[in-house]
């Protein structure tokens, strides 16, 4: 798989460590939930940008269908607009990414891949809400987590880092 540096997720070690402690209270069943935060386009030399998630609330979900984590949770609609409201109204913060874990290696698995192509397709003539987030994945084991993206019709693995702050 491809991997584009120039898309950054920036995950402080508390939204890690709520990561973990969600992985841990799903298990064995596989965890979702949803990060919020901004995205900044910044410029990293003439003419070069590096567009950077960054993560600033993570709300954990219960997933009600087993391995089939993080599209459950968009079903879930009453669930998803009480996170909204407090992300999003209370907090000016926008949704940034969608998190699961995996019984495998943290890649996204082919159910994954065809529910990003899913979420890259507009409603209509509106957005989809869900476009353009990062998937972020922990296996469940060694808790080691990545990020993807589905950016421009290809599958990408963006530069996740871990900030001490
Ligand atoms: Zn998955």
């Amino acid at each position: 798989m491809k991997i584009e540096k120039d898309i950054v997720l920036v995950l402080s070690e508390k939204i890690v460590a709520e990561l973990k402690e969600c992985n841990i209270n799903a298990s064995p069943t596989e965890s979702c939930g949803l990060i919020f935060g901004d995205i900044k386009k910044l410029e990293t030399a003439k003419d070069d940008y590096q567009i950077q998630y960054t993560g600033k609330r993570f709300y954990c979900l219960k997933s009600n269908i087993e391995s089939y984590g993080s599209f459950a949770l968009i079903e879930d609609s009453d669930k998803y607009f009480e996170i909204h409201q407090d992300a999003v109204y209370n907090r000016q913060l926008r949704m940034i990414s969608i998190f699961h874990s995996h019984p495998v290696p943290a890649y996204p698995s082919s159910i994954d891949i065809e529910n990003m192509k899913y979420l890259d397709k507009d409603i209509g003539t509106r957005r989809n809400p869900f476009k353009n987030q990062i998937w972020t994945i922990m296996d469940m084991n060694t808790e080691k987590i990545n990020g993807f993206i589905y950016y421009n019709k290809e599958l990408l693995q963006i530069d996740l880092q871990i900030k001490n702050k």
